[in-house]
This record gives structure tokens, C-alpha cells and sequence, in this order.
């Protein structure tokens, strides 16, 4: 079966103190719970402090994002290494935010995907079409462009330790979450590249995420989906009680 996720992504907010009290909340609800599986992600300066206040408990820690080489003279820059030291089993890569605001790239993405694989990351790799593409009917061909530069060259094995989120860019801190219907429809395509590119029992063991404005009261309705194996949560996971109902829509 499938591993379910529920990854929250706490972008630039929270000081150490404020992270700390934050994932302590959300431990108190849901700490031991193991299926599905929650990662919180928060900023690099307060990973080991969270890592460490999660110690007991199944939730997992992540990254927002890290360099594609070991180390070196990359000013400001954070190695795979230094992620996974600091107690993350998992890293956000490829986020639209990277990619409009810091002009990452397919390319990039995909270096720093095959970095995170080598230290044993698990990297949740996201793709997603802006509204103009959509409304232009280039979802289909900005998904598959995205997808086939992002994984370029991941043998079947390192596909397997992937995570894929699908971010459309038009529902990210927009509160306008995609419909059931529409996120499965890409859900759908995206496993049927995988298939295409690798085999079918490769791409069925693929977790892939929708993120999105999701929240509380819209999870369990793009959980009942068959391709939608959890959530990339930006907003609703700053909340201790929103997170929780979104991992509480999935038991
Ligand atoms: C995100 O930034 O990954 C995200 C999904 O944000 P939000 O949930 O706020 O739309």
C-alpha cells in the first residue's frame, strides 16, 4: 500500500521558541499516530530544536529546501548534509516559490533531487501549472515538461523514494482549493507518466500529494480520491488545530 502523507510547510515563519511550541502542540494531538505519516517543515534555523521536541513521537521533520553540492563557497546556501544532521528525514524541493522568486529551475530541481537521495532524504518533489497555463489548456504539457526534466535520469529504484506533490500554482495561499475532481484528474495523469516511463507497480507505489488551500473542512473530500495519497499543507499548517484536522480527515 501506499504511504499517506501529511507535510506542512511552514515557509518563513516561526522563531525557534515559536516553532518549538507550535510542533509541540501538534505532538500532544497527534504524536503517535503513524499512518499517515506527518512531516513538518519547519524554517532551517529551527530544524534540530523541532527535531528534537518530536523526538519521541512518529512525526517526521523536513526541509524547505537545501544545495545540490556537498559543500563549499555557496554563501547562505544549507547542504543535504546539514538537513539531514539536523534531524529531517524529508525536504521540500522544487517548491513554485523557489522557482518564481528564485529562479530555480527543472534542472536544479533535479540535482538537488539526486543529492537528497544519495544522504538517504526523502525529497517531496513539486510541479504545478499557473493559471494562465491552465485556462490556455497547457496543464497536460507544463506537468509533463516539469516531470520529465524534474526526474530526469532517477532510475526506478530512486523514483520509489520520491515523493510528488502536485501544487497548482493558482491554489497556493489563494484559498481557491482545486475540486476533488480536478486535483484526481492530475493525479491520475501524473501516475500514468510514471507508468509510462517506468512500470505500472512503480508508478502505483508513488505517493503523490495535492497542495493547495487545503484546510480542515476540504481534506477529506480530495482524500477520497484514489490518486490523492495526502496533502503539501502551506497556511493550515501553522495552526496546531487546522493541521491536526487535516491528518485527523485522512484516519
Ligand atoms: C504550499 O505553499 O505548499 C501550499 C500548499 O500553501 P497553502 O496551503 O497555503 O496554499
Amino acid at each position: 500500500m501506499r504511504r499517506k502523507i501529511i507535510a506542512g510547510n511552514w515557509k518563513m515563519n516561526k522563531t525557534i521558541v515559536e516553532a518549538v511550541a507550535l510542533a509541540a502542540a501538534i505532538k500532544r494531538e497527534v504524536g503517535q499516530i503513524e499512518h499517515p505519516v506527518m512531516v513538518i517543515c519547519p524554517p532551517f534555523t529551527a530544524l534540530t530544536e523541532v527535531s528534537m521536541a518530536l523526538k519521541d513521537s512518529e512525526i517526521q521533520v523536513g526541509a524547505q529546501n537545501m544545495h545540490q553540492e556537498d559543500s563549499g563557497a555557496f554563501t547562505g546556501e544549507v547542504s543535504a548534509e546539514m538537513v539531514l544532521t539536523s534531524g529531517c528525514s524529508y525536504v521540500i524541493l522544487g517548491h513554485s516559490e523557489r522557482r518564481t522568486l528564485f529562479s530555480e529551475t527543472d534542472q536544479l530541481v533535479n540535482a538537488k533531487t539526486r543529492k537528497a537521495l544519495t544522504v538517504g532524504l526523502t525529497p517531496i518533489v513539486c510541479v504545478g501549472e499557473s493559471l494562465t497555463q491552465r485556462q490556455a489548456g497547457q496543464m497536460e504539457t507544463v506537468i509533463e515538461g516539469q516531470f520529465n526534466g524534474l526526474l530526469d535520469g532517477l532510475s526506478a529504484e530512486e523514483i520509489r523514494r520520491i515523493v510528488i506533490a502536485y501544487e497548482p500554482v493558482w491554489a497556493i495561499g489563494t484559498g481557491q482549493v482545486a475540486t476533488p475532481e480536478q486535483a484526481e484528474e492530475v493525479h491520475r495523469f501524473i501516475r500514468g507518466l510514471l507508468a509510462r516511463q517506468y512500470d505500472e507497480a512503480t508508478a502505483s507505489e508513488i505517493t503523490i500529494l495535492y497542495g493547495g488551500s487545503v484546510k480542515g473542512s476540504n481534506a477529506a473530500g480530495l482524500f477520497a480520491k484514489e490518486n490523492i495519497d495526502g496533502a503539501l499543507v502551506g497556511g493550515a499548517s501553522l495552526k496546531a488545530d487546522e493541521f491536526v484536522a487535516i491528518v485527523k480527515a485522512m484516519i
